[in-house]
């Protein structure tokens, strides 16, 4: 069966394609055939930077495909289901993760990151990772949708606990993670602000919903915030870094919060600490989410409510033009890699 893996870490082209022997489900385990595997800004990390990464590595957290074996002992998923995969990988069995907060375990990983990932036609995974495809979706839809929709989910309303009638303001909204939390804010009743780069990328936000959207790359789309908003917005995502905390400190009222689930950017922006402490900011952290946010954003899109965005689809052959384009920021939504 083929893989994408790299040898070492570098830029898009030491991804290559290599043959490996067809693996077999063990107790508890199934086979997952991939028909499609999402892309995402975490892959482009881990191929380039990020420390600690075994070579050689298949990256790759998203996936959906159709149960291929089964493994002794599953009886919730037969050969032939079509599925998604949870990206996220926990112990299962820490306070936390009894909790179900499997995104606090402090064993929490992602397929790519902390073990070989989806670029791949066959993969072995706990039978308890796979959800139900939603039956009107390709398999595209189904490796665009897992990770964002997870993040975007637990940042708006697990940690920013937003409420209807607030305003949101979403910088650089047409990431992959940004389409979601356009469509989540929506869906919970709040005013959406959001920023793009190009025409391409505002025209998408509009059509998922979003009441204004500014171009940041021209000055003064600050003081439109300011205007629409008046001493800022209730809430503002940033997973963009360094390039915009200073304007997510600013462009948020008194009282109001701040989510970050990412730095693409650059993660040591100036704290801006008496901005914080005088406006009295919250800040919250959020990486990923629980089995719960998953369920409750696929309950979500099987009701039409939320819906995957797709840039292109490209055959997993070419990974390394997939990578290319996100690290040129030339996509709006997500890219997803076709093995079928
Ligand atoms: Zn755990």
């Amino acid at each position: 069966m083929r893989a994408v893996r790299f040898h070492r870490q570098g830029p898009p082209d030491v991804l290559q394609i290599d043959e490996l022997p067809s693996p077999e489900p063990g107790p508890g385990e199934v086979r997952l055939d991939i028909k499609a595997a999402g892309v995402n800004h975490l892959d482009i990390w881990v191929r380039r930077t990020l420390p600690r990464i075994p070579v050689p590595r298949i990256p790759g957290a998203d996936a959906a495909g159709v149960v291929g074996a089964v493994g002794e002992g599953v009886t919730d998923r037969q050969i032939g289901d079509r599925v998604l995969l949870n990206p996220g990988i926990s112990c299962g069995a820490c306070v936390r993760c009894v909790q179900g907060e499997a995104s606090l375990c402090s064993s929490y990983g992602i397929y790519g990151e902390s073990c070989d990932g989806t670029y791949v036609e066959q993969k072995i995974v706990p039978a308890s990772q796979c959800f139900p495809l939603p039956p009107q979706w390709s398999f595209a839809q189904g490796a665009a949708f897992p990770l964002v929709a997870l993040t975007a989910w637990r940042m708006l309303v697990v940690r920013g606990r937003v409420q209807p009638g607030e305003t949101i303001l979403i910088l650089g909204a047409a990431a992959g993670v940004g389409v979601l939390c356009i469509q989540i804010a929506k869906l919970a009743g709040l005013r959406v602000i959001a920023t793009a780069s190009t025409e391409a990328k505002r025209a998408l936000c509009e059509e998922l919903g979003a009441d204004h959207v500014l171009d940041y790359t021209q000055p003064g789309w600050q003081k439109e915030v300011r205007r629409l908003t008046g001493d800022g917005a209730d809430v503002c995502v940033d997973y963009v870094g360094e390039a915009t905390w200073r304007d997510s400190i600013r462009l948020t009222r008194p009282g109001g919060r701040i989510v970050t689930c990412g730095a693409t950017t650059g993660q040591d922006p100036s704290a801006d600490l008496s901005h914080i402490f005088f406006r009295q900011l919250s800040i919250l952290g959020s990486t990923m989410g629980s089995r719960a946010d998953l369920e409750a954003a696929l309950l979500a899109a099987s009701r039409g409510q939320l819906r995957p965005v797709i840039d292109r689809t490209l055959p997993l052959t070419e990974a390394a033009q997939a990578h290319q384009l996100i690290e040129d920021r030339a996509v709006a939504g997500k890219l997803v890699l076709s093995l079928e």
